[in-house]
């Protein structure tokens, strides 16, 4: 029994002996210390070197050790080393007086920097150790109060010192990582812009999409690009391992073409140059005299340069490859291809299957790039037909011309990035800008140009998109010979057809600054809606033809009785809500029955027509001129009184007594006779009005026929 408890105590002691021994060694160093054996002159303990250098054996070892990437595990191993160089300073301060004084600095930032970059468990024994050193150096009299004082502030300070910089500069460093995630970032967008792993524009929020609707449009295509790159980096190692390379690289021209990029590596190397490297030279230049592909080996002085090592290293073997960019398939000039290339240290020649496997490795990089590419134009495709789906149903739903006009030009200019639309339409023998806007487009709207001069008369003549390929060589006249287009780049001119094909009703007009801007997808687009404008179109011109016929009358071309009461009551509206004036006239052909009877109804019928003619022109837009009934006229004038409206009146029947017609080889002259009577001054209501304008008419008639009779005249005169 008691001989198991012996092994068990032994145990614990050989436990603690393991684990402690070198603790107990520090500390046991730092009581000497504050005892004084280390203080000159020597008193007594002569081993001091001795334990010194084993001290400073084990905390040298320590560091090693943690140099080497051991990480402590127990409490006494973390703090073993720090403790050791602690007590290995004060000793050699005591060893050495004649540094002595300010030395205090020295284990002061020891342990600031102990404090700093380790956990309390850590730095606070050697800390607690230093102290009680210097404490037990004040209590043994090996110094005075005052140097203790000194020692301690100068101690303080230097702690607070080194931390304050310390931690300055750990704040730097953080600031530094925040940069370079930044550029990381930076890097990757350039890295799909590259690559084609971006959408050729953002998509535009469109104003007419309902909340959420747009969300599922805009596709995000960062991820796709860093999923290539990751992807990209790991073909590259199993590139590397699988021929025994020292680096595989994948030089990828910028999305100018004008110069190489370092984009994926794996290497064993650490001298890699970031690039970016010139086109031509070198490798690519090399790959370009041997028609893509490149096997050097032994490499020797002949191997053209690897644009990716800063020195000039030994280079065994070069196997290199292009790879279609896939921009255009075979590689131009303009279209440089990426170059897959692959070093080793060893100068066997690349072997068939070598050269295979690097073959169908440059394949699927290829490969893989047009799919991340194809799931992007897949997104964007998507992107756009809800865009051309959103302003298709807005054309649609919207009634009449004018409105559009409005629908189209927004999807227009938002679909393809226009940065001017016209939109002409065919009437007669001219085209007529019926609306004009963007870049330019200023005092356009509403003029007018022959059908056939311009590119919009061949595009209309030809039936087709003009001009080719959607390129404006301006200044080029495009709506006429002698008004030419300035500063665009990109220019279609789509004509605008009935449903039937054939029958042209106009031209859509679209314009860029920037080249290029109407791809073959935006043409296929532009024609698109320009198919659809066009019905709507016809249909908002047999809109208005159905509304002209309802509220004109057919003989005479002016209003009918039933607009003429509906325009008076909203003149009538608008003069009482703004206090002006209205002045309306009845007239009546003299003696018409006559002519009738003369010359027959369809006679009578022509010369109502060239009164009515005559009354038309006469009066203003802003007026109106109506057929009352049978060979009466009424007319509205607006902002007129009796006087206007009088001389307005004598004017007419003054053309009207001017009017020859012949029939039958007769001249025929007719007269009128006209009534008028004024708002507010003559009444306020309009069958007041109407009737006034009739009683004075009447009184006209009776006064003798052509002439004019004002109802207040006739009330004054009575
Ligand atoms: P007054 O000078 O008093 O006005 O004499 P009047 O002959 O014009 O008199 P009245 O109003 O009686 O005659 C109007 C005639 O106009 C009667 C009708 O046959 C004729 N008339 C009405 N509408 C038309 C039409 O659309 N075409 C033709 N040709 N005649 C019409
Ligand atoms: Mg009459
Ligand atoms: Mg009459």
């Amino acid at each position: 029994m008691p001989q198991q408890n012996n092994t068990a105590i032994l145990d614990l002691l050989l436990k603690i002996g393991r684990h402690w021994l070198i603790t107990a060694l520090g500390l046991a160093g730092a009581i000497l210390v504050a005892c004084g054996f280390f203080d000159q002159p020597l008193t007594g303990f002569r081993y001091h070197p001795l334990l010194l250098a084993v001290i400073m054996l084990f905390a040298v070892v320590d560091t090693l050790r943690r140099a080497r990437g051991w990480q402590p595990i127990l409490f006494q191993q973390r703090i073993e080393g720090p403790l050791l160089w602690t007590v290995a300073v004060w000793m050699l301060l005591r060893l050495l007086p004649q540094f002595a004084s300010h030395t205090i600095v020295v284990p002061a930032a020891l342990i600031a920097w102990l404090v700093v970059s380790t956990p309390p468990t850590v730095f606070l024994p050697p800390l607690m150790t230093g102290l009680a050193m210097e404490a037990g150096l004040t209590l043994t009299g090996r110094q005075d109060l005052r140097t203790l004082g000194l020692n301690l502030s100068v101690f303080s300070l230097t702690v607070m010192a080194l931390s304050l910089f310390v931690w300055s500069k750990a704040y730097r460093h953080r600031l530094r990582k925040a940069i370079a995630r930044g550029r990381q970032e930076e890097t990757t967008r350039e890295y799909a812009a590259d690559l084609g792993l971006v959408a050729a524009r953002s998509p535009r929020p469109d104003p007419t999409a309902q909340e959420g609707e747009h969300e599922a449009a805009s596709p995000d295509n960062r991820p796709a690009a860093e999923l290539v790159a990751a992807s990209f980096d790991l073909q590259m190692e199993m590139i590397r391992q699988a021929l025994q390379a020292t680096t595989v690289a994948l030089l990828w021209p910028d999305s100018k073409g004008k110069e190489l990029r370092l984009r994926n590596i794996a290497s064993e190397r650490g001298d890699i140059a970031l690039g970016p490297y010139p086109l031509g030279t070198g490798i690519t230049g090399a790959l370009r005299q041997t028609g893509g592909e490149l096997a050097l080996a032994p490499a020797g002085r002949s191997c053209p340069g690897l644009p990716y090592y800063q020195n000039n290293g030994k280079v065994g073997g070069v196997l290199a490859m292009e790879i279609a960019t896939n921009r255009p398939l075979v590689a131009t000039a303009e279209h440089p291809a990426g170059v897959l290339c692959v070093d080793r240290l060893v100068t066997t020649p690349w072997t068939a299957s070598d050269r295979d496997f690097l073959r169908v490795a440059a394949r699927k990089l290829s490969l893989e790039l047009t799919m991340g590419r194809r799931l992007l134009s897949m997104d964007l495709e998507r992107d756009t037909m809800q865009q051309l789906y959103l302003g298709l149903r807005e054309l649609n739903g919207v009634l009449g011309l004018e409105a559009s006009f409005d629908a189209t030009i927004k999807t227009i200019t938002a679909l393809v990035q226009a940065d001017f639309v016209a939109i002409t339409l065919i009437e007669g023998k001219v085209h007529r800008i019926a609306r004009a806007e963007g870049f330019q487009a200023e005092h356009l709207t509403g003029l007018t140009f022959p059908v056939e001069e311009g590119l919009l008369g061949q595009a209309l003549k030809f039936n087709r998109s003009m001009p080719a390929k959607a390129e404006y060589q301006g200044p080029a006249p495009v709506f006429s010979n002698s008004h030419l287009l300035k500063g665009f780049h990109s220019l279609l001119i789509v004509p605008l057809r009935k449903e039937d094909g054939g029958t042209p009703l106009g031209a859509l007009c679209v314009a860029a600054k920037k080249r290029a801007m109407f791809t073959r997808a935006r043409q296929d687009i532009l024609e698109l809606i320009a198919g659809q404008f066009a019905v709507k179109i016809d249909l908002a011109k047999a809109h208005e033809k159905i509304n002209r016929l309802a509220t004109t009358d057919g003989l005479t071309e002016l209003a009918n009785h039933r607009t003429f009461q509906h325009a008076f009551d909203i003149m009538l509206a608008r003069a009482e809500r703004r206090n002006s004036l209205l002045c309306i006239i009845l007239c009546d052909i003299d003696h018409f029955k006559g002519i009738n009877d003369a010359y027959g109804h369809p006679f009578g019928d022509t010369v109502l027509h060239a009164v009515a003619q005559i009354l038309g022109r006469a009066v203003r837009k802003i007026d109106l001129a109506a057929r009352y009934g049978g060979e009466e006229f009424a007319i509205i004038l607006e902002d007129a009184g009796q006087e206007g409206g009088r001389q307005m009146a004598e004017r007419i029947r003054h053309e009207v007594e001017r009017l020859v017609l012949s029939c039958h080889d007769e001249a025929v002259r007719v007269t009128i006779s006209l009534g008028l009577t004024a708002y507010p001054s003559d009444g306020a209501s309009k069958d007041v009005l109407i009737a006034h304008a009739d009683q004075a008419l009447y009184r006209a008639k009776r006064a003798g026929r052509n002439r004019v009779m004002a109802w207040a005249d006739a009330e004054a005169s009575e």
